[in-house]
């Protein structure tokens, strides 16, 4: 487990325990949040819900979206240079209202979010996902000084979620990241690779064949791209991303 600040600690069980005594709200209008999704009730109104851009046609390896209704399984850019990982799910685009919902979440301590989002990644995942669950999720962590900063890890809070729905353990203990990268946004890729380059380290532990590394919102893809390369380094056989979204 990860030593979590106890200011964080706090507000994620207020945010909790107030989710149960207050009635659910539209996250991203603030209406009556009572969309009804398999069983499910979300923080979310119907109105709000079918805006969702769910990213439906993709590409099978990177989870990038490709044009509606098109036949292929791969993008481009996975079929002549395939990347280390074998498998992308990623359940949105990135467009309004998910960014509008990721933003908060990731910046403004709203984790109320991450029962939103997770709920609809586990949804998303249990309808793509046709093969068996990898043996554990491994959430990209932050770097140890913006853990600190930001009293939480986004990510984190979305792999406990999916761990409560899909019942896949949550690694903490695998992966380091030893660079307190920029902010990746705005640097093209090739400067997004530079700056990755040996951020992430594999800590001394036994890994799993088959393993899924977690990310809130996937860009260029560089950084999972850095992170499947470590693990496939250090044994892993089979290496899935997920992700909430996936910039196209
Ligand atoms: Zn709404
Ligand atoms: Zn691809």
């Amino acid at each position: 487990m990860v030593y979590e600040p106890l200011k964080s600690f706090t507000r994620r069980y207020l945010t909790y325990a107030q989710q149960w005594i207050l009635p659910p709200t539209c996250i991203s209008c603030g209406g009556n949040g009572n969309h009804s999704l398999n069983g499910v009730v979300l923080d979310l109104c119907s109105a709000c819900y079918t805006q969702l851009p769910f990213n439906r046609c993709a590409c099978t390896v990177c989870g990038l979206p490709l044009p509606e209704s098109s036949p292929a399984l791969y993008c481009g850019q996975c079929l002549h240079h395939p990347p280390p990982h074998h498998a992308g799910f990623c359940a949105f685009t990135y467009r309004y209202p998910v960014s509008d919902l990721i933003r908060p979440f990731k910046y403004g301590h709203q984790l109320a979010c991450a029962r939103l989002l997770g709920e609809l990644l586990a949804q998303y995942l249990q309808h793509k996902h046709a093969t068996p669950w990898p043996e554990c999720i491994i959430p990209v962590p932050l770097h140890r000084k913006r853990y600190h900063i930001r009293g939480y890890n986004q990510t984190i809070e979305l792999a406990r979620f999916l761990h409560q729905r899909l019942n896949i353990p949550v690694r903490l203990d695998v992966l380091k990241r030893l660079k307190n990268t920029p902010e990746q946004a705005g640097l093209s890729r090739d400067e997004r690779l530079k700056n990755l380059r040996q951020a992430f380290v594999i800590n001394d532990v036994a890994i799993p064949d088959h393993v899924a590394i977690l990310d809130d919102v996937i860009t260029t893809g560089s950084t999972v791209h850095e992170v499947a390369a470590i693990l496939n380094k250090a044994g892993a056989q089979r290496i899935e991303v997920w992700s909430v979204a996936r910039a196209s």
